[in-house]
């Protein structure tokens, strides 16, 4: 390459790059600008809140500004005509402003008291329940699944879905000692639900190797890699470069699969649901917590998942029994013991349910492979 083509290349870079916009989908877009201007005017000067109904909240500003927010359930994926519904409805009622929460619930913002109820029955006209503040049990959480992720053992959206056609009436109220969060996980291995009440997937077994197919698929050194015990290891099977699995070491996590799907770990009878209590992220009242498995070997029965919902109905009827005003379900189990819990809800309890760590050694799977 001649020098001048080199000093032209870059001259050519420096015009090009000077005419190319910012990048705007890196990082969370300024938020400020799609704000309602009253939330705008009023960031950081907000005196108190207050909550008139299920699924309004009343917020008042120290100038006196009045700002009410209602909260609408949705069905979590929400398709182009849904959400076109949405934004209609944000244009005539809400001053064209909407936005979703983290568990994809629309809020939309009235400056008049006068304006709640209509927009309140034009949702529930278009088919929307509104309710989910307070001590509901709000929207259910699932993690990515099959619209964007390779690993799922199962469909966590549907799963969510049908739970929260079961749970309307709660999500309409707000009737439970505390706020309860529910999430749902179609792998165990990284996004991973953690909430009051969370339904993970649980695969049974180690994945099935289809060795035919090993050599053209997968990349080998990356599947031997990504599996978090050691377990997988390069072998010849009949004259054929493949894997072999130790079964020992294998916990059964799936995160082979994706990088070499002919090591199939999804299988009707082996993939099954757990379901574990007590999670929570926040710190504001007392230390985080750690979830803790309390039924598994649940049946994965799509489309209505009627097993795995039983039991966390059967769970939240007990908790708005027992359970204090602002216990979380955590904290109840804590204060009634596990035993209670389990009598209660009439799920088996087994040695295998708590662990204290102090078999460690034998319980888990230890390994010098150590992934950055
Ligand atoms: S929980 Fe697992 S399978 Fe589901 S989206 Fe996250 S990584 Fe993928
Ligand atoms: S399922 Fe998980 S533990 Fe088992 S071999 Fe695959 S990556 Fe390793």
């Amino acid at each position: 390459m001649q020098p001048g083509a080199i000093l032209n290349f870059s001259k050519f870079l420096e015009v090009e790059m000077a005419d190319m916009r910012d990048p705007i989908e890196t990082g969370c877009p300024d938020p400020f600008q799609y704000m309602h201007p009253m939330m705008r005017r009023n960031f950081g000067l907000w005196a108190y809140h207050e909550d008139p109904r299920p699924g309004v909240l009343l917020h008042v500003a120290k100038n006196g500004d009045k700002l009410w927010t209602i909260k609408a359930g949705t069905q979590r994926i929400l398709d182009l005509f849904t959400l076109r519904t949405l934004c209609q409805i944000a244009d005539d009622y809400s001053d064209g402003f909407i936005r979703f929460t983290i568990r994809s619930n629309p809020e939309f913002f009235v400056t008049e008291e006068s304006r709640v109820e209509p927009l309140i029955e034009k949702l529930e006209e278009a088919g929307f329940i509104v309710g989910g503040t307070k001590n509901s049990v709000t929207t259910l959480s699932h993690t990515q699944g099959w619209l964007h992720c390779d690993i799922p053992g199962t469909d966590a959206s549907g799963v969510v879905k049908s739970m929260m056609d079961e749970l309307i009436d709660e999500f309409k109220v707000s009737e439970m000692p505390n706020r309860v969060h529910i999430t749902t996980s179609c792998c165990q291995i990284n996004c991973g639900g953690q909430g009051d009440i969370a339904i993970n997937v649980q695969h049974t077994k180690p994945p099935k190797i289809n060795h035919d197919l090993v050599a053209n698929v997968c990349e080998r050194p990356t599947v031997v890699a990504r599996c978090p015990v050691a377990a997988i290891r390069p072998a010849m099977v009949n004259g054929k470069p493949s894997l072999e699995v130790d079964e020992k070491k294998c916990i059964c996590c799936g995160a082979c699969f994706p990088p070499c799907p002919p090591m199939q770990i999804n299988d009707a009878e082996h993939t099954k649901l757990a379901i574990w209590v007590g999670g929570n992220h926040s710190n504001a009242r007392g230390k985080p917590t750690f979830q803790k498995l309390v039924a598994a070997g649940i049946p994965n029965n799509p489309p209505r998942w009627p097993e795995a919902t039983a039991i966390v109905k059967r769970i939240l009827a007990e908790y708005k029994a027992g359970a204090r005003d602002w216990e979380r379900v955590g904290e109840w189990i804590e204060r009634i013991g596990w035993p209670r819990f389990f009598e209660l809800v009439e799920l088996p309890f087994t040695k295998y349910h708590i662990d204290n760590w102090r078999g460690a050694r034998k319980s888990l799977n230890a390994s010098a492979h150590i992934r950055f």
